[in-house]
């Protein structure tokens, strides 16, 4: 395929373009390999995009692959959770679902020839002496008084290992390569350890366990992957994965590695993830404000603007961090062309328009979608009592405040202009009502009247109005980067204010029939998505996805 017809141009690309032209692979094979040991995030969907990004772009496949050689922490219902949000992020891997326990029979027999090569030994010191036989990255490692165990005696005992005669940390198989390598993988890196534990998919027919480095080269080659991407930190074991390789004498694929996406005022580590979720400072692993795949599905992010933004960010070398405004930027940028727009009331105020006749109802022309003309008209009534938003009163005004206060007129979105005519308080000199009288002659639209007044507001009919929850989030960590304070626990920085729940919510009526195939833009307070965990028939309760402020835009212009 020649390089103008492709959507992606990278250091990869780069790579891949060259492999095509010195015949070294004939076609483009990725996969993307999660450990079932967690949900995915933002970071894995960047990977994800990328794998199967490429896989589309070159014509190639792209396999879905669980690594799990780590019994203890890998369960079925992460298995569960990556098949739903890679689904949902839109990519499919046909039926090239597969696992790296189904290759333990492989691995196996790959182990057994390396023993039989004189290239893997069966070591008995402890786990404590092995790391002290190590070395250091400075000082070279010591080598093991089992490390000249005779072939025979090392099958024997490699199979003895499989057969369960041992315990756990009993043995272990090592690979014969070098203890003094100034590369650490490189020093006799173990292959297998004994773990009587059960696993998700093989139960208790296995009780030794690859290591993930000798599992994962391997499990590419069997597939018969040609560019294995994975993130910086292996750029130190691609020796170590090339040496199996090579000493098995399979097919190789080749290694690229390119930098993690790092997000500000956020945690991607799955281990810390795990950790506010096991102590309940989240509201699972789906929290609208977990920067899960999940958590980002229930908030109302669309797969689409995280797809734009995997593409936006690119690859890289080099580690960086990346400003959580840009993906803000992406999810605005989407929901402003597929968001429905409607009337909510977030903190309501009560008005009682004094000239209109109690017990009728206008029904208004209202735009469904500024962007879009298919998405068409839709009627909302009008009638002598609505709501506003309390913000949008100042009994008062400061100097710039443009909408309602005493004597003043505003324009009523869709609707009139109202005027102000007297605040009713309660006895603790709270404002509780308004009283405004409505000039029939401004109602939008009709082109009778030119009266111009400077501030329109959104507003509900009381009377039609249907009650909600809203919920709006902020960001879960109050620092750009929580983890990075080594003395300090991330949890520390934990945003005590990101989560506000507002119970007394007036929504236009059709949003009694909101669902979540569909976005909402509540005018002039962002994008809103119905929770797909606590909404209930009676009262339905909406996420705001992202406010209206476009941060980004505003940093982007300044540059
Ligand atoms: P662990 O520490 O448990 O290995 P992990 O985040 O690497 O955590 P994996 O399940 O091994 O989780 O990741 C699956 C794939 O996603 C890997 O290929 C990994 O390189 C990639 N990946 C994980 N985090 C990121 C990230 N922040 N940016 C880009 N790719 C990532
Ligand atoms: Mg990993």
């Amino acid at each position: 395929m020649e390089t103008n017809e492709r959507k992606y141009s990278n250091f990869i690309t780069e790579i891949i373009d060259e492999d095509l032209k010195s015949g070294r692979y004939k076609k483009v094979h990725t996969r993307f390999p999660p450990e079932p040991n967690g949900f995915l995030h933002i970071g894995h969907a960047k990977s994800i995009c990328l794998n199967f990004g490429l896989a589309e772009d070159y014509g190639g496949l792209c396999n879905l692959r669980f690594d799990d050689t780590n019994p203890e922490k890998e369960e079925d219902i992460y298995v569960k959770s990556i098949i739903e949000d890679i689904k949902w992020l839109g990519f499919d891997w046909g039926d090239r679902l597969y696992y790296a326990s189904d290759y333990f029979e492989q691995l196996y027999e790959y182990a057994v020839q390396l023993i039989k090569k004189g290239k893997a030994y069966v070591d008995s010191l402890s786990a404590e002496e092995i790391s002290e036989y190590r070395g250091t990255p400075t000082t070279p490692g010591k080598e093991s008084p089992y490390r000249n165990r005779t072939v025979e005696e090392n099958l024997d005992l490699f199979e003895r290992m499989r057969a369960g005669e041992f315990k756990d940390g009993e043995h272990v198989l090592r690979a014969k390569i070098d203890m003094a390598s100034p590369n650490m993988n490189l020093r006799d890196p173990v292959m297998y350890r004994i773990k009587h534990a059960h696993h998700h998919r093989t139960g208790n027919k296995w009780c030794i366990y690859p290591m993930y480095d000798w599992a994962h080269g391997q499990s590419d080659s069997i597939e018969g992957i040609t560019h294995s991407i994975c993130t910086l930190e292996f750029e130190n074991h691609r020796p170590l994965y090339n040496w199996f390789l090579d000493e098995l004498g399979i097919h190789h694929p080749r290694q690229i590695e390119f930098a993690r996406l790092n997000l500000n005022y956020t945690v991607m580590s799955k281990r810390k993830l795990l950790e506010l979720v096991e102590n309940n400072y989240v509201d699972g692993w789906d929290d609208p404000r977990m920067p899960t795949l999940s958590g980002m599905r229930r908030r109302g992010y669309t797969p689409e603007s995280i797809r734009n933004f995997a593409d936006r960010v690119g690859v890289a070398k080099r580690d960086g961090i990346i400003d959580i405004a840009l993906l803000e930027h992406s999810v605005r940028e989407d929901l402003n062309k597929r968001a429905w727009r409607v009337l909510a009331v977030l903190r309501p105020l009560k008005i009682t328009i004094t000239n209109f006749p109690s017990g009728e109802t206008e029904w208004l022309d209202a735009v469904n979608n500024p962007e879009d003309e298919s998405y068409g008209k839709r009627k909302i009534p009008f009638s002598n009592e609505i709501y506003i938003e309390e913000g949008d009163f100042q009994e008062e005004p400061h100097k710039k405040f443009y909408r309602l206060a005493p004597g003043r007129e505003v324009r009523l979105r869709y609707a009139y202009i109202i005027k102000c005519e007297e605040v009713i308080k309660d006895e603790n000199g709270n404002v509780i009502e308004l009283k405004c009288t409505y000039d029939p002659d401004t109602k939008s639209g009709s082109g009778k009247s030119n009266k111009k007044v400077k501030g329109t507001i959104h507003w509900v009919s009381a009377k039609h109005a249907i009650d909600a929850e809203v919920r709006l989030y902020d960001r879960l960590f109050s620092v750009e980067n929580p983890a990075g304070d080594k003395e300090k626990d991330f949890k520390e920085f934990i945003n005590p204010n990101s989560l506000e729940i507002l119970q007394n919510c007036k929504v236009e009526p059709g949003l009694a029939d909101a669902t979540l195939d569909k976005h909402y833009q509540f005018e002039r307070t962002g994008y809103f998505y119905l929770d797909s965990k606590y909404s209930t028939k009676e009262k339905p309760v909406f996420n705001r996805t992202v406010s209206l402020r476009d941060t980004w835009a505003k940093i982007a212009k300044k540059k």
